[in-house]
């Protein structure tokens, strides 16, 4: 992704007098010079628009057969975070508040452009949108770690499970718990208990493939999501991972430690192990328990426990 100061500008409209008449306007910005993307249908414009290239998206109302309201719904489910301006022909109260509902950040009237207007609301949005990323990260991410925070996760996985039940799709939920935290934080102190977690989550997120999610799910447990996943492979994904952290020790800065980190691990997957999401939770949970019982630094299905 580049860089979200950079100043791009996404418009979708299908009428091309319009597309000269904003490059005109763009041209005459008093902030300095931005560049101007054009795409001329819904299909085309929905996926520029997902890129994440654009500091801000103009979107016209109208776009042929299809309507601009609908391409904001579709951009909003797939997690678009480009500030979106509503481009209309005329004014009405219900059109600014379907666009409004719709998580437009604003919208202008076509007839009524002029330079000063665009470059106000297109500087307002991208601000606004920028602020509403950083309230996003907060309220998303584990301050610590930087991966996911339980709520999402929690998100993530009620979503996987409606498209699991949905296409048949399986996939695997892992709760990993660092074994012996406690006492690696009244040993060495929770500075060094903190190192210990970022460690852990740097290897994980290293480990998994973009599509799979990650969490920091309580205080040193671990959640993980892997998609279109079996039995079997997400077993494999674990063996490598204890593998990875076997041989990485972690040594946390400004001391001479070496620390030698395992997990335990407690593996459930959808749909064979359970049909709904709290069920796949407590399995997984279950799961974890059996592993830590068993010994530790191991993964423990919930399969085998239903023998
Ligand atoms: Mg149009």
């Amino acid at each position: 992704m580049s860089s979200p100061t950079a100043r791009r500008i996404l418009l979708i409209d299908d009428d091309r007098l319009q597309h000269a008449l904003v490059h005109g306007f763009v041209g005459r910005f008093r902030g300095g010079p931005w560049e101007l993307e054009v795409a001329a249908d819904y299909a085309t414009g929905l996926k520029k628009l997902l890129s994440g290239k654009y500091s801000v998206c103009l979107l016209d109302y109208r776009l042929g057969q299809r309507d601009g309201l609908e391409l904001l719904r579709e951009a909003r489910q797939a997690e678009n975070s480009t500030p979106v301006v509503f481009l209309t022909a005329d004014a009405s109260e219900e059109t600014d508040d379907a666009a409004m509902e719709a998580g437009a950040m604003d919208y202008l009237v076509k007839g009524e452009l002029n330079p000063r207007i665009l470059e106000h609301a297109i500087r307002y949005a991208r601000k606004l949108g920028e602020t509403m990323g950083q309230l996003k990260l907060l309220a998303t991410r584990d301050a610590l770690t930087g991966l996911h925070n339980r709520r999402e996760f929690d998100r993530m996985v009620a979503d996987e499970c409606q498209r699991a039940a949905r296409f048949g799709h399986p996939f695997a939920l892992v709760m990993a718990d660092i074994d012996f935290f406690k006492k690696i934080n009244d040993t060495h102190g929770h500075q060094v208990g903190d190192e210990v977690l970022k460690h852990v989550a740097s290897l994980l997120a290293g480990q998994l493939r973009v599509v799979d999610r990650i969490a920091r799910y309580g205080g040193e447990e671990f959640a993980i999501l892997m998609v279109e996943t079996d039995r079997k492979s997400a077993v494999e994904g674990m063996h490598r991972l204890f593998a990875l952290l076997a041989e990485t020790p972690c040594q946390p800065e400004g001391t001479d430690l070496t620390l030698n980190v395992t997990l335990s691990a407690g593996l459930a997957v959808m749909p064979d192990d359970a049909a709904a999401c709290s069920e796949l939770i407590a399995l997984s949970d279950k799961a974890l328990y059996a592993a830590k019982h068993a010994g530790r630094n191991r993964v423990v299905t919930a399969h085998s426990l239903k023998a």
